[in-house]
């Protein structure tokens, strides 16, 4: 009785219960995977290719190499079935990965690798997701001009029902105040996955320049940066995959979502510190305010690739302007470009574009900033 085959609806009814009343435990870290993972790798090396999908979220695959590369043109190009990522459609599948950058792999560690990579169509064309492949134009039509960018990436932790972690599941924890830098129980919600993450990020090689707690309880910051051109969007885009990677071990999810909670919560946003050589040079704030003078000309052009949902965010309350204002300000966080007190009083430096929200794709975001900047707009 026990080996029969189940009837096809009750296959289904159990499938479904199962799927949304029960979940299995988080198997991760158990001494049974450790004994497999200290198994010698005979020389081979294992890389993890990483991508973005049509959903502006990452996938990955692992191909096994011979050797350990020297750089991205010892890689292959590789392949992956676009119509399930919403790349292609399924009688044209095939969608090509080209590698475009090498980290550490903070997880398989030793000689074993990550490789961002670009998506093509089989005709050689750039996938219609690819938006790196136009920032490397601009960033190289740019370069004499040597863009930085630093991008402060908010993002939400939730459990695994897609709540906000550690929340009371009955009702709200205290209102905003204690939280942002906080210390201390009650006033910090998860800090483990933002340590694990950090330090995955410095042995990753990924330009990781600070974290902080935010505003809202359960929600965190950190930084990526100074890192020049097209650099910037590939290091933030495997920030996130490490993020997201290391949120999986502990069960919790991350949410890049600009308002995850409505209400009297902050909303989460990648503020983009932008300079050129010439700002940071002495007197580089007359080239700060030219830059400013033609942002505010295309500032609907701007917010269109200032990521989805924004319009929930930028409402003109909690330390954002609204959407449909542009302003500028000295150390001003209402303002939709702050130029920090510091850089005033240097009279160079750099600024900040308030306005990018937690989920935008960094290729558009600093493709526009630069073509609006640096361009005869
Ligand atoms: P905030 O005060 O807005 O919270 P943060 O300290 O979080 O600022 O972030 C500042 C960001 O500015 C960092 O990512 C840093 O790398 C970046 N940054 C610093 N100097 C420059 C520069 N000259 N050009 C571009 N970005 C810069
Ligand atoms: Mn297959
Ligand atoms: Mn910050
Ligand atoms: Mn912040
Ligand atoms: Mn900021």
């Amino acid at each position: 009785l026990f080996f029969q085959k189940p009837a096809p609806r009750s296959f289904s009814f159990s499938l479904s219960f199962s799927l949304s009343t029960m979940s299995d435990p988080v198997l991760s870290n158990t001494s049974t995977l450790k004994k497999y993972l200290e198994l010698p790798q005979q020389g081979h090396v294992m890389a993890e290719y990483v991508w973005i999908d049509a959903f502006n979220e990452v996938r990955a695959k692992t191909t096994t190499l011979d050797e350990k590369p020297k750089s991205v043109e010892d890689l292959k190009e590789w392949n992956f079935d676009g119509s399930s990522t919403g790349q292609a459609l399924g009688c044209d599948s095939d969608v090509y990965l080209r590698p475009c950058a090498i980290f550490k792999d903070p997880f398989r560690r030793g000689d074993n690798i990550l490789v961002l990579a670009d998506c093509y169509n089989s005709d050689g064309s750039p996938n219609k997701t690819n938006t790196r492949h136009d920032c490397v134009k601009v960033m190289s039509q740019y370069a004499s001009q040597k863009p930085w960018f630093g991008i402060e990436q908010e993002y939400t932790l939730l459990n695994e029902s897609g709540s906000p972690y550690g929340w009371p599941k009955n009702g709200y924890p205290g209102s905003q105040g204690p939280y942002y830098c906080g210390v201390g129980t009650g006033k910090v919600y998860g800090r483990d996955v933002v340590e694990a993450h950090y330090r995955a990020c410095l042995y990753a090689g990924v330009m990781i320049s600070g974290i902080n707690a935010e505003v809202a309880p359960s929600q965190w910051e950190y930084q990526v940066g100074p890192c020049s051109g097209i650099e910037m969007g590939d290091h933030l885009w495997m920030s996130r995959y490490l993020l997201c990677r290391v949120a999986e071990e502990f069960g919790i999810k991350i949410s890049f979502h600009p308002k995850q909670m409505l209400g009297d919560w902050n909303g989460a946003g990648c503020h983009t510190n932008y300079s050129t050589e010439e700002m940071r040079n002495p007197g580089g704030i007359n080239a700060i305010n030219a830059a400013i003078a033609k942002l505010a000309k295309r500032h609907l052009e701007h917010i269109a690739v200032y990521g989805e949902d924004n319009d929930l965010r930028l409402i003109g309350k909690f330390e954002t302007n609204h959407i449909s204002r542009f302003s500028y300000g000295v150390a001003d966080r209402a303002a939709s470009i702050r130029i920090p007190r510091s850089v005033f009083k240097a009279q160079c430096g750099y600024f900040e574009d308030r306005r990018p929200a937690s989920n935008i794709d960094p290729y558009l975001v600093t493709s526009i900033i630069v073509e609006t900047t640096c361009g005869n707009f």
